[in-house]
């Protein structure tokens, strides 16, 4: 069975591991936006030196070239049967964006997954994962930000699939494996899987 689904949730809240895990279940590939973003800086590719700089300000990477992005990676062949969005859409134009994707290729949404998190706890979060990995982007001032930039742009997106009658919301808080079995117990719920 196929399953096209977007994992939404602030920065912190443990998309990017869940993501992995729920997407292995259903044997679909997780594309996480933010990965690939990060192996074009690691590769300085040019794509990845255009994201850096938005990147390392705790901005968004501007849509046109966002959007071009996903628009080759949802093609690839391993993306047929569906696929996990993690970070993906984060815009309404986004949105619109990968509304067009789908419409064309004949298919369409299941689901969307809100990952909930209270703000203090990722920023807490965020940091402790900086000393650990040290990301450019996780500084506190730049945590601040995303998370800013999250309310602002990405916030509103739990309106339009809400609207659709697609959104869930899944509560982030607690071990990863508690939160994993949440996330499945949730989708088994609204797709029987
Ligand atoms: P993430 O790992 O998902 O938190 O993404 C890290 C950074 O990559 C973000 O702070 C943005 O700068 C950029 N990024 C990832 N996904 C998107 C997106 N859908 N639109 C714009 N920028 C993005």
């Amino acid at each position: 069975m196929s399953a096209r689904l977007i994992l939404l949730g602030p920065p912190g809240a443990g998309k990017g591991t869940q993501a992995v895990r729920i997407a292995e279940k259903l044997n679909i590939p997780a594309i996480s936006t933010g990965d690939i973003f990060r192996a074009n800086v690691a590769e300085r590719t040019e794509l990845g030196q255009t994201a850096q700089r938005y990147m390392d300000a705790g901005e968004y990477v501007p849509d046109e070239v966002t959007n071009a992005m996903v628009a080759d990676r949802i093609s690839w062949e391993d993306a047929a049967n569906g696929f996990l969005l993690d970070g993906y859409p984060r815009t309404a134009p986004q949105v619109e964006e990968l509304d067009k994707m789908l419409t064309n290729a004949g298919k369409s949404l299941d689901l969307v997954i809100e990952l909930t998190a209270d703000t203090e706890e990722v920023v807490q979060r965020l940091l402790g994962r900086a000393q650990e990995q040290g990301r450019a982007d996780d500084t506190e001032s730049v945590i601040r930000r995303r998370l800013e930039v999250y309310e602002d742009q990405t916030q509103p997106l739990v309106d339009i699939y809400t609207d659709r009658g697609l959104l869930i919301k899944v509560d982030g808080l607690g071990e990863i494996e508690e939160v994993t079995t949440r996330l499945l117990a949730a989708l088994d719920e609204k797709l029987g899987k």
